[in-house]
């Protein structure tokens, strides 16, 4: 089995039958002639059911994250979407304190009616996470580091937490990509990725996935809903994440390096109240990161001394940094997280989220900086 970097250097580069093109052009078709048979010879029958490039982008995530298949989707919300709607009815889960605000709106809001029920929990606390288990507890909610609080939680107690209790476990691997940590390795079950961050990287596709340890009822279950439903990724957008992927491993390794430069100076800075990043050895998850994951990652948060409007300033005065949300970019993005998470949110009113891009580190950090002065 080739390296992953090997593996991301060709992904997407399967030359065409028709023509020998190395990089085979999208296929932007919805239906597949029969044979006179009626039988269909390539395999493939209609857009939503299968298509030739979104096929080649499933293969290559699985090849990447050393699952048994995946399925790719029109967003990581999508994925996220149809793995609740493939759970039992009187379902439990379990879904950490600090995690992705669209999830938690998804299961409050958008299955509010449903007979789905979720305890949110310190998943930093495994003695917690034991007491919150039910009977009916299905499905265990992880991500790692979390958002916005870069949380850090310890893979494989989790995962024998969730599997003494019947239950299955979901990684949010969005923020690492195999590249920093492989989830399957640690006993998850299945690993969900929104492909509009590092996988795809220039800002320019919504994509996700869901990436299964093995062919089981569970995931075919996820497989047939969204070819019901078909919340899928298009062909155009899985050919764009193919070429985003192939330059997965550079871009991600400097973004890691320019964060840790980045989570040390803000560390020093006498306008900064704390920053939240597994490089920093007080950060309470260094040592459990340190040892599940690869690199530390390139998102961090951190807190201006003076809350909210202190905050907003600082974030007014960027000139290198944009002001936006997402993340895993080439351009550095900043953002204060309270003011785009719904009011219920727990996030620090002085808090502000960096996704670290391919700028040089020194006018990041020049940037910064400047803005911390003003
Ligand atoms: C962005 C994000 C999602 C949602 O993905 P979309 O592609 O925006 O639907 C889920 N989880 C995490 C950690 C994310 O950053």
């Amino acid at each position: 089995m080739p390296r992953p970097e090997t593996l991301l250097a060709h992904a997407g580069c399967r030359p065409d039958p028709a023509t020998g093109a190395l990089v085979s052009p999208p296929y932007l078709t919805t239906t597949y002639e029969r044979a006179s048979d009626g039988s269909y010879p390539h395999g493939y029958q209609y857009a939503r059911t299968g298509n030739p490039t979104r096929a080649q982008l499933e293969e290559a995530l699985t090849a990447f994250e050393g699952g048994a298949g995946c399925v790719a989707f029109a967003s990581g919300m999508a994925a996220a979407m149809t793995v609740l709607h493939a759970l039992p009815a009187d379902t439990h889960m379990l879904l950490p304190d600090n995690v992705y605000y669209g999830v938690r709106h998804l299961i409050t809001e958008t299955f509010g009616p449903y007979p789905l029920s979720a305890t949110s929990v310190d998943m930093t606390n495994l003695e917690a996470v034991t007491e919150a288990f039910r009977p009916t507890t299905r499905l265990v909610w992880v991500e790692t580091p979390s958002n916005p609080m870069l949380r850090i939680t310890d893979l494989d107690a989790m995962a024998d937490l969730t599997h003494a209790n019947n239950a299955l476990l979901l990684v949010d691997g969005t923020w690492t990509t195999p590249l920093l940590q492989r989830p399957l390795e640690h006993g998850a079950d299945l690993v969900l990725h929104s492909i509009t961050k590092y996988l795809s990287g220039h800002s320019d596709v919504l994509g996700g996935a869901i990436v299964a340890a093995e062919e089981s009822a569970f995931f075919n279950r996820i497989r047939s809903i969204q070819e019901a439903g078909g919340p899928v990724l298009d062909p155009f957008s899985a050919w764009l994440a193919l070429r985003g992927m192939r330059t997965l491993a550079p871009r991600l390794r400097q973004q890691c390096a320019s964060t840790r430069r980045i989570a040390a100076f803000l560390d020093e800075h006498e306008r900064v109240a704390v920053v939240h990043h597994p490089s920093l050895a007080h950060h309470p998850g260094y040592e459990v990161a340190a040892r599940q994951m690869d690199d530390f990652g390139g998102m961090l948060s951190f807190e201006v001394d003076g809350g909210r409007d202190a905050a907003m300033d600082v974030a007014a005065e960027v000139q290198v940094f944009r002001r936006a949300t997402s993340l895993g970019g080439t351009e550095s993005l900043i953002e204060h997280r309270a003011s785009i998470e719904p009011d219920d949110s727990s996030t620090p009113e002085g808090l502000l989220r960096l996704s670290i891009g391919l700028e040089h580190i020194d006018d990041l950090i020049d940037d910064l900086t400047q803005a911390l002065a003003s």
